[in-house]
């Protein structure tokens, strides 16, 4: 089969593969469409922990192809999603019901072959039945399993106020979810102009450009502060601004990535004296069902945000287009 590999950092190249056979328990998913995301990106620049040569992609949809014996629940031509994360079920973390901090995470795409492939093999328990979802929205789930596993660890109450930083495709997601979770009012920014116009598509109460004038404006929207104040840029100057922006008994809700070795200052007596929260959500944790539903509902809308879809065969291309084209948001390999 064919398979876009990362054979070292900065390397990649079209391959032809043996086509994987499903072990037992296991399913193999024939690919229609896979996100490319900031993780895919690092793994190509060698800045992550993945195993090379490697086939990365883990934000993806398709049919089944086979299943191995003992499998079940699904049937060759099922069209379905599939979480990557694998976790050991063993390990104090497992143990505890912390799969995702699990010591061995396995991951789909990081420490085993991916969805940049013609086919890709997930266990049965990490497979989800997409019902009539597009395959280009069901690629999306795995992105909006991460923001809704955020909004479980933030725990959004009703009428709350949030600002969000950074109006890429996740940030677009977080704005939808914050806002099916019960918030009254969501203002982002960004420094783009047209993500904003995205994002007040998508139900944002304000969007603001970030310039010199967004503090001004910001304390105009939320004189007290706002109750929720996330990151989706990972950036770490962000992160430190997000202190200035949130109300006393507030949260900051760290998701983006920030690179490993970043740092950022906070004044520990403010976040004393004002009871503040630091909240960071990591990946997905068992948050399939829930993203499947908000995206099969229409509450969150994941169509607006794919920007571009390229063959298999252009990977290198997507991968440049997903880094540095100006009007990129999500960029998806689409197979069929
Ligand atoms: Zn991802
Ligand atoms: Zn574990």
């Amino acid at each position: 089969m064919l398979a876009a590999q990362i054979t070292a950092p900065e390397k990649v190249e079209l391959v032809e593969v043996k086509r994987p056979a499903p072990g037992p328990g296991e399913v193999l998913i024939e690919v229609a469409a896979a996100g490319i995301c900031g993780t895919d990106l690092h793994i190509y620049h060698g800045e992550y922990e993945a195993d090379y040569p490697i086939i990365a992609g883990h934000e993806f949809s398709g049919t089944v192809a086979a299943v191995g014996d003992g499998v079940t629940g699904y049937r060759p031509g099922d069209r379905v999603t599939a979480d990557p994360n694998i976790p050991c079920n063993r390990c104090p973390a497992c143990q505890r019901n912390e799969p995702n901090q699990c010591h061995e995470l396995a991951a789909i795409g990081v420490t085993r072959d991916g969805a940049f492939a013609k086919y890709v093999l997930a266990p049965e328990g990490n497979v989800f039945h997409i019902g009539s979802l597009s395959f280009g929205a069901a690629a999306m789930v795995e992105p909006l399993a991460c923001v809704v596993w955020g909004l479980k660890r933030v725990n959004v109450q009703p009428g709350d106020s949030a600002l969000i930083f950074g109006a890429g495709p996740m940030g677009c997601l977080m704005l939808q979810a914050v806002r099916c979770a019960g918030a009254a009012t969501v203002v982002i920014t960004d420094l783009i102009p047209w993500r904003l116009e995205i994002a007040a598509g998508l139900g944002a109460t304000a969007a603001l450009l970030a310039d010199d004038d967004m503090d001004r404006r910001l304390r105009e929207l939320a004189p007290q502060g706002f109750d929720i104040v996330a990151d989706a840029t990972g950036r770490p100057e962000v992160r430190e601004q997000a202190f200035e922006d949130v109300r006393p008994r507030g949260k900051v809700w760290v998701f983006g990535v920030c690179p490993p070795d970043s740092t950022a200052c906070f004044n520990p007596y403010q976040v004393f004296r004002k009871d503040l929260s630091i909240i960071g959500s990591f990946a997905v944790c068992r948050t399939f069902q829930e993203s499947i539903a908000l995206i099969q509902s229409g509450a969150v809308r994941v169509e607006p945000l794919i920007s571009h879809r390229l063959p298999l065969e252009q990977f290198a291309e997507a991968l440049d287009v997903a880094e540095h084209a100006p009007d990129r948001m999500k960029v998806q390999i689409t197979l069929r």
